[in-house]
């Protein structure tokens, strides 16, 4: 078992002021296979002065210089892509298919992506008699969830030092492991000291304190629409900005004369992959009424080739949940879908251990406003909706308290004016790939601001006019 017993803060592996650890387990055997140090305040504070300290002299430096050392961070992601893709398989559980097919790549692209855009990003326009400069904010807080465990803390880096700030990344209690091997990743790259810091601990104690830390600019929050709602009020004791990722409970719309197959088959990955613990996932697949019967035909044969179990083997394509709670959570909707009516299709128990699995699950017989249709599951539950006409499968898609995803398959125009209409940040039509240079981020309740591409970049950008 490893312990990990140091924080990397001030471009060093230091000694913590706490002696608390918290375990990490494999969720696919529930076995222990580490104990990481949990920050107390003072180590707080002790990352966030290094980063302060650091702040002028890296924002000082010029955009290709910064660009050098993602670069290099780059480089060391893909140098070590097979380690971080068994640390995440080993703590987190997505399928060895999913790490090496998207986890992993993801982050690759979206680096890729948005260095690239960096070239033909100005950080300075004139205006009149206006110089506009755009620099960093200073010390950004990033604080991080379990379900992307490398990319989640790489969109929020990537984006934040390449705009001239500072880090101190605070990663999720249950996968600290990857955000210490991207640690080690920035050491190797020889980024100048407290441009980057880690410290690891949890989220009500050590992320809470560093939310409210008065020489933090900027909180960067992916994670439940909760935690987030609650960071308004540490952002507003030093009027910091906020970036939020939040939760979201997405529709994929099918009309009628598309590829019906396509559309059932890009829904369910989106909540088989990553057991379905994606925010972005496509988990309320909309058809028409005639349709029904044969979605459901659809939906039986492409589950019943689904293989459930060791996210290690190649073959198995969902692995465990995260946690005995994120299970708890899962299996708490499925009796909900149940009480309130709905009609199990696929799945719908428990998967004996030891590991937290569940049987990928689909409900039909449902409606929008049941708890199943409404509150993200975060889980390998699919909800299957009908509709009478076009303007209702809209309405439906967009009757919800998120607006993160959604998905239209059907005939090109027409999917597209459908797409129009939905009220997201994204839409995916005809299963088409997305451009990892393209923002991504939420409408409503699903967040503030945009990660990738030059978008991602602004959300970490200050604005000065300078006159003369
Ligand atoms: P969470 O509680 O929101 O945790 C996300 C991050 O915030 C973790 O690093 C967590 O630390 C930290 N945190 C928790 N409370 C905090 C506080 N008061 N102040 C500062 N930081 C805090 O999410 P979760 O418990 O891991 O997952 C719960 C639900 O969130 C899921 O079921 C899902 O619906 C949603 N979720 C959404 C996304 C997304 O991508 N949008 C990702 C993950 C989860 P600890 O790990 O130490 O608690
Ligand atoms: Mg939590």
């Amino acid at each position: 078992m490893k312990r990990i017993d140091k924080l990397f803060y001030d471009g060093q592996w230091q000694t913590p002021r706490s002696t608390k650890f918290s375990e990490v387990i494999n969720p696919a055997n529930e076995e222990v296979i580490a104990e990481v140090i949990q920050a107390s305040h003072e180590d707080v504070d002790l990352a966030v002065q290094a980063a302060k300290e650091a702040f002028v002299g890296w924002n000082a430096t010029s955009p290709e210089e910064r660009a050098s050392y993602v670069e290099k961070i780059l480089s060391g992601i893909q140098k070590r892509q097979q380690e971080l893709e068994d640390t995440i398989i080993a703590e987190y559980g997505s399928s060895r298919q999913y790490t090496k097919n998207a986890q992993v790549p993801l982050s690759i692209n979206e680096m890729k992506g948005t260095l690239e855009e960096l070239k033909r990003f100005s950080f300075e326009e004139t205006i009149e008699n206006a110089t506009i400069q755009k620099e960093g904010f200073g010390v950004v807080a990033c604080v991080t969830p379990w379900n992307f465990p490398l990319n989640q803390i790489q969109r929020k880096i990537t984006p934040a030092i390449l705009a001239g700030n500072t880090v101190v990344v605070k990663p999720a209690s249950n996968t600290p492991l990857t955000a210490i091997l991207y640690a080690e990743i920035i050491e190797e790259a020889g980024l100048p000291a407290g441009v980057f810091n880690l410290i690891t601990g949890s989220g009500r104690d050590a992320g809470n304190y560093l939310t409210e830390h008065p020489d933090v600019e900027v909180i960067s929050f992916t994670g439940s629409t909760d935690v987030g709602k609650g960071l308004y009020k540490p952002a507003s004791t030093t009027v910091k900005k906020l970036v939020l990722e939040l939760g979201g409970k997405s529709a994929m719309v099918y009309l009628k004369g598309g590829d019906l197959q396509k559309a059932v088959e890009a829904a369910a990955n989106t909540v088989l992959d990553n057991q379905g613990q994606t925010c972005s996932a496509l988990s309320r697949l909309i058809v028409p009424k005639e349709e029904l019967e044969r979605t459901k035909e659809l939906l039986k044969d492409y589950y019943s080739k689904v293989v459930v179990g060791d996210p290690a083997k190649e073959e198995t394509k969902v692995g465990p949940m995260v946690s005995q709670d994120q299970l708890d959570t899962v299996l708490d909707y499925i009796e909900k879908g149940k009480a309130e009516g709905a009609e199990i299709l696929v799945g719908g128990n428990k998967l004996e251990g030891p590991g937290y699995f569940v049987e990928p699950t689909v409900f039909v017989n449902v409606t929008n406003d049941m708890t199943i249709a409404q509150e993200e599951i975060f889980g390998p539950v699919l909800t299957v909706l009908t509709y009478n006409s076009v303007d209702e499968a809209i309405e439906i898609a967009n009757d919800s308290i998120y607006g993160l995803n959604g998905g239209v398959v059907g005939p090109e125009e027409e999917a597209y004016q459908v797409a129009r209409q939905l009220r997201t940040g994204n839409v995916i039509i005809n299963g088409v790939t997305r451009t990892a240079k393209a923002p991504f981020g939420g409408y409503k309740q699903s967040g503030i601001g945009r990660e990738n591409g030059l978008f991602g970049l602004e959300d970490y950008l200050e604005i000065k006019a300078i006159f003369r």
